[in-house]
């Protein structure tokens, strides 16, 4: 399985460290072409209005999106769950919109800017979360299932084979987060996402 990570900003490297580790080919993507030959792909933490204006600007964004439409497992962190989200909290910038969720960039003002907490996990157990500048799901669709919670706030949420987390699961160790998404990933290969994706 090749897994493509988006490699214009942010710590894309990390996230290729993180998967290397799991038996894959992890590979950086800057163009359309390299974004179609992806099985799969991460789109990492950074800023989000500079990704997807670079997405724009090098035609990504269609791609990506419909690649996914067509089946492509993907996991946005922290930036790329803002490019992931249909909704962005009174913003109207460019992005791959195709996760059912509501979502508030810079969520956790200043004095909580970074921080590190424990997240707890619906399949039992936690992970160390590392939040930057994260931001917050308000709201998930019916579709949307929440895989991982910080108190009442989900931080880890996935419809089928688009998985969002608004930590950085690459900073930490713990590779546990990229084995369940790469696991779950190559199960679904070829695949389908939420059924309202291809309506
Ligand atoms: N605050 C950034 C944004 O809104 C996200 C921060 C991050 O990816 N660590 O795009």
């Amino acid at each position: 399985m090749r897994v493509g990570v988006l490699a214009f900003q942010g710590d894309f490297a990390k996230h290729i460290d993180a998967v290397a580790g799991h038996g894959v080919d992890a590979v950086p993507v800057r163009t359309p072409e390299e974004a179609g030959r992806s099985d799969a792909m991460i789109i990492p933490g950074g800023e989000s209005t500079t990704i997807g204006m670079l997405c724009d600007r090098f035609g990504l964004l269609d791609v990506i999106r419909n690649r996914i439409t067509d089946g492509m497992p993907v996991f946005g962190t922290c930036a790329g769950a803002i490019l992931l989200a249909r909704d962005i909290v009174g913003s109207n910038q460019p992005r791959i919109g195709v996760l059912d969720i509501s979502i508030r960039r810079n969520a956790y003002g200043r004095q909580r800017e970074s921080f590190e907490a424990d997240i707890d996990l619906s399949s039992g157990g936690t992970f160390r979360g590392v939040f930057i500048r994260a931001p917050e799901v308000e709201r998930v669709g019916g579709e949307v299932a929440i895989l991982g919670a910080l108190g009442d706030t989900p931080v880890l949420v996935a419809c089928d084979g688009i998985w969002a987390a608004t930590f950085h699961p690459e900073l930490t160790a713990d590779g546990g987060i990229h084995a369940r998404f790469l696991e779950q990933a190559r199960q679904r290969l070829p695949g389908r996402h939420c059924s309202r994706l291809t309506e």
